[in-house]
């Protein structure tokens, strides 16, 4: 077959390609339709034990391992009148800069406590750049229907131990109470 000139060459690709398959995906419109894909790294998460507390302990284990600097954390110390966490700590500051993060989770490979894992969100695009700066209360996870709200005190009789060993399985009425108590009087953990 004698050689089309590179002009009308250039028009046979535009002319064959209408007759293809059409790849677009309609975003926003359909996004339902494409979900990410099990593994993909999304925005973060800070966990909870099954009874409210949180998993975090304030460590900066996931600050040191971030290599974009993204995440800046502040621990303080849990006392008896104001438990966060199972632990001598929690974390009382938590961010992380949505502008600076590569997704790479490192981070949530160094956490010793599981208590930062990645979600499936990925819309985070915004007009103004503070807004990409996430706090402790954008980041924490929802509290599931049995859960009691922190600050409040460990299951009596457990340990730290017992609930990174998954012995925790729920909040006990002490807890509850504890809670209904603080929300009468929400200066008595202060
Ligand atoms: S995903 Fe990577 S870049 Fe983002 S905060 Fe974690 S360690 Fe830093
Ligand atoms: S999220 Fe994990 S690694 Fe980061 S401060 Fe909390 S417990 Fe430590």
């Amino acid at each position: 077959m004698p050689e089309l000139p590179p002009a009308l060459s250039g028009f046979w690709v535009t002319f064959r390609t209408q007759f293809q398959k059409v790849n677009t995906e309609q975003y926003p419109e359909q996004k339902d339709k494409f979900p990410p894909k099990p593994r993909f790294h999304g925005r973060h998460q800070l966990n909870r034990w099954a009874d409210g507390l949180e998993k975090c302990v304030g460590c900066e284990l996931c600050a040191w391992a971030c290599p974009a600097d993204a995440i800046y954390v502040q621990g303080a110390d849990n006392t008896e009148q104001q438990r966060f966490s199972p632990g001598e700590r929690y974390g009382r500051v938590y961010q992380i800069n949505y502008l600076r993060c590569i997704f790479c989770g490192l981070c949530i490979e160094a956490c010793p406590t599981r208590a930062l894992t990645m979600t499936h969100e990925y819309e985070l695009a915004d007009n103004e750049r503070e807004k990409l700066i996430y706090e402790k209360q954008d980041l924490l996870a929802p509290l599931g229907p049995d859960m009691v709200p922190p600050p409040h005190a460990m299951v009596e009789g457990m340990d730290a131990k017992d609930y990174y060993d998954g012995e925790v399985t729920g909040p006990t009425d002490e807890q509850r109470e504890e809670a209904r108590q603080l929300q009468r009087n929400p200066g008595a953990a202060l």
